[in-house]
């Protein structure tokens, strides 16, 4: 691991992934599970995360498997296209450790969509 955080086995996503907090599932396969976020910033706000211990982006693209960097990256398009995202689009952001603005240390993709998400930045 080198240079990875250590995972914090008690983070609130491992707690949901080991079935002790409940979420609002909306798509779930052997490595990934799929969520709306309990706190919206958009129409749709869908919480996307492998079901491996990865802290975050730079864990999870430096010790990821092959097949669990193609199952997490393969579920947005099945997600969005499930939840009719893919036509007009969505943003998808991992924000990772302090300067990302990251609270939760298990990686997660954000998707926003169902209406135009606006600048990247607040101006
Ligand atoms: P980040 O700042 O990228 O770590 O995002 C963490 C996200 O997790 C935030 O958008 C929170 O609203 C969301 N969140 C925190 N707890 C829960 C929960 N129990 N169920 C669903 N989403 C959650």
């Amino acid at each position: 691991m080198g240079d990875a955080l250590m995972y914090d086995t008690n983070n609130i996503f491992a707690k949901i992934l080991r079935g002790e907090i409940p979420n609002k599932t909306v798509f779930e396969n052997d490595w990934v599970l799929a969520f709306e976020d309990i706190s919206p910033q958009a129409k749709v706000h869908i919480l996307v995360i492998p079901k491996g211990e990865y802290t975050d982006m730079d864990d999870f693209s430096k010790n990821g498997k092959p097949d669990e960097i193609v199952a997490l990256f393969r579920s947005v398009h099945e997600i969005t296209e499930k939840l009719g995202l893919d036509k007009d689009g969505y943003r998808l952001i991992s924000n990772c450790r302090a300067n990302g603005g990251q609270e939760v240390p298990h990686l997660h993709l954000h998707i926003m969509g169902g209406e135009p998400i606006g600048p990247l930045r607040a101006k």
